[in-house]
């Protein structure tokens, strides 16, 4: 550092390093990061927020895939009590008990049968792409919809629901994602 260069806030201090991001000079007390890079004030408090955020999201891709696993193996075993009742709607079949039963039931055992791997099918597979998309900053309205259909399964699905859709509803996250998608489509056009 040239010894007549004065602090960008101090002009009566000696600057003893410059800004990395905006170029001040600063004095000993200004810089906020001594290691690399060297930020002044004003740029820490606008380079900040935008790490911590990088960090939550970070964070919900890692919870994203964790909770896709829990889901497959709490389905995995659940199966044990589908194949059980698939096995006993085989067995009775055509039994005088299952003539008997009202036809809405055998809908209703079907129903809910079905309803239920189909929702577990959904978290798992949308729980891996909302991890995935979040990574990579994408697809913000399908990891809001991942995020409100987790919200219905106890305790794990609904806290990392509602973890996530505080942090994607943050504005600056938002314009993140939107910025993003805005650059993919546009070196998509360019490709073309
Ligand atoms: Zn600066
Ligand atoms: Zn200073």
């Amino acid at each position: 550092m040239e010894p007549d260069l004065r602090c960008y806030y101090h002009p009566e201090s000696e600057a003893t390093s410059q800004c990395d991001r905006c170029g001040d000079y600063l004095c000993d007390d200004c810089v906020i990061i001594h290691d690399n890079p060297h930020l002044c004030r004003t740029c820490w408090a606008e380079v900040a927020p935008s790490q911590r955020e990088a960090r939550h999201l970070k964070l919900l891709s890692t919870f994203f895939y964790i909770y896709a696993v829990l889901v497959a193996v709490g389905a995995i075993s659940e199966a044990s009590i589908w194949l059980r009742q698939l096995n006993m709607l085989a067995g009775i079949a055509g039994s005088r008990e299952f003539d008997q039963m009202p036809f809405t039931e055998k809908i209703h055992i079907v129903r809910s049968m079905a309803s239920r791997f189909l929702y577990r099918l959904f978290l798992v597979v949308g729980s891996i792409i909302a991890g995935r998309s979040i990574a990579r900053r994408e697809r913000w309205m399908f990891c809001i919809l991942v995020a409100a259909f987790c919200c219905g399964s106890m305790p794990f699905g609904t806290a990392l629901g509602v973890l996530t859709i505080v942090v994607l509803v943050r504005p600056s996250v938002k314009t993140v994602f939107e910025a993003n998608e805005l650059d993919r489509l546009r070196s998509e056009s360019q490709s073309r």
